[in-house]
């Protein structure tokens, strides 16, 4: 039978089965995966095939299938592994706030360089509206200005009392949606006032499986009642991209796409060379200055990382 990956302890999986019954799972042998050398071979949002164990109630895993996209870190343990976090996402929402604690634009553009290299569409949700005061709300205009401009869809809610939730429930209607946040943004009361009863369709894990093994879970699914899931990332502070070479940097920043192929130096990396295409757009406001300080400190930082 063919299912979705709903939850992952490292070792068991529940799945959920194309009959709508969801079926505790595990790995026999080795799984080898696109070639990402991985200490999870199988994520949540996993399309996975699976067969019954003989005289069992629990299965196999027997096949993975391709996946349209997914997100890594590198393993906590091995540090030239990569673990897999979830897998299949249509689309990514980030949400921040302008108001305690004040999301920085530096963290909002590392989100979204992040998704940029993984392929994962990202709307940008500005919560608790409902304190914004007036100069909150004309920085609001002027944010919302730079991101609406370079293609990211931006929404304006309050998860405490309810404002425009209905258009977020629209959003992620039928589609499986990667929530992501720091940490007292209000991620969590999102998820709650978008469903209140928030509960697995699928049943937990049994506790016999639990029992004295690593219940580390790498990402969350939870199916959403009107169609759809949503997968929340407790723990995981923010999504670093492992892959990312420094000169496909300004590749995932859209509004300079259209301007590094016009820089004198093919090799440019748009930070001081003469003739360069960006610094000149960034010189005629057409790339947000907040942007192109963004993409100075992303490439900054890639000599740190060696
Ligand atoms: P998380 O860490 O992102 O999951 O954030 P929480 O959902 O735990 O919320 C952090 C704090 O922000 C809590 O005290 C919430 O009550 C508060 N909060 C969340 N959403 C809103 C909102 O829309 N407006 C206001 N005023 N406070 C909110
Ligand atoms: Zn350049």
């Amino acid at each position: 039978m063919k299912g979705k990956v709903i939850k992952s302890t490292g070792s068991w999986y529940n799945v959920l089965g194309e009959d709508g019954n969801s079926y505790d799972c595990r790995i026999k042998g080795k799984f080898r995966i696109q070639g990402i050398k991985s200490t999870n071979p199988v994520a949540v949002g996993d399309v996975v095939d699976f067969e019954m164990e003989a005289g069992e109630p629990t299965a196999v895993i027997t096949y993975l299938h391709d996946r349209e996209n997914y997100i890594i870190r590198k393993s906590v343990n091995l540090s030239k592994q990569t673990q897999v976090i979830a897998a299949n996402m249509d689309q990514a929402i980030l949400v921040v706030t302008l108001a305690s604690p004040r999301t920085s634009l530096g963290f909002i553009d590392r989100f979204l360089v992040t998704a940029e290299a993984y392929h994962i569409p990202t709307i940008l949700v500005f919560n608790k509206y409902d304190i914004y005061d007036e100069a909150d709300k004309e920085f609001l205009e002027q944010v919302e200005a730079i991101y609406k401009n370079i293609g990211y869809p931006c929404y304006e809610i309050s998860a405490l009392n309810g404002y425009h939730i209905e258009q977020i429930k629209d959003l992620i209607k039928d589609k499986t949606t990667l929530f992501s946040g720091h940490s007292g943004v209000g991620k969590s009361s999102l998820i709650n006032a978008i469903f209140p009863n928030k509960q697995l369709k699928t049943a937990a894990i049994s506790e016999a499986h639990q029992k004295g093994m690593h219940t580390t879970t790498f990402a969350e699914m939870f199916q959403l009642p009107f169609g759809g899931f949503v997968i929340d990332t407790p723990g995981i502070r923010e999504l670093g991209v492992v892959d990312i070479e420094p000169e496909e940097l300004s590749g995932y920043f859209p509004e300079m796409r259209e301007f590094i192929q016009q820089c004198k130096f093919n090799n440019c990396t748009h930070v001081h060379e003469p003739g360069c295409a960006v610094l000149k757009a960034v010189d005629e406001d057409i790339i947000a200055p907040s942007r192109y300080d963004s993409y100075v400190s992303i490439f900054h930082n890639f000599d740190s990382r060696a």
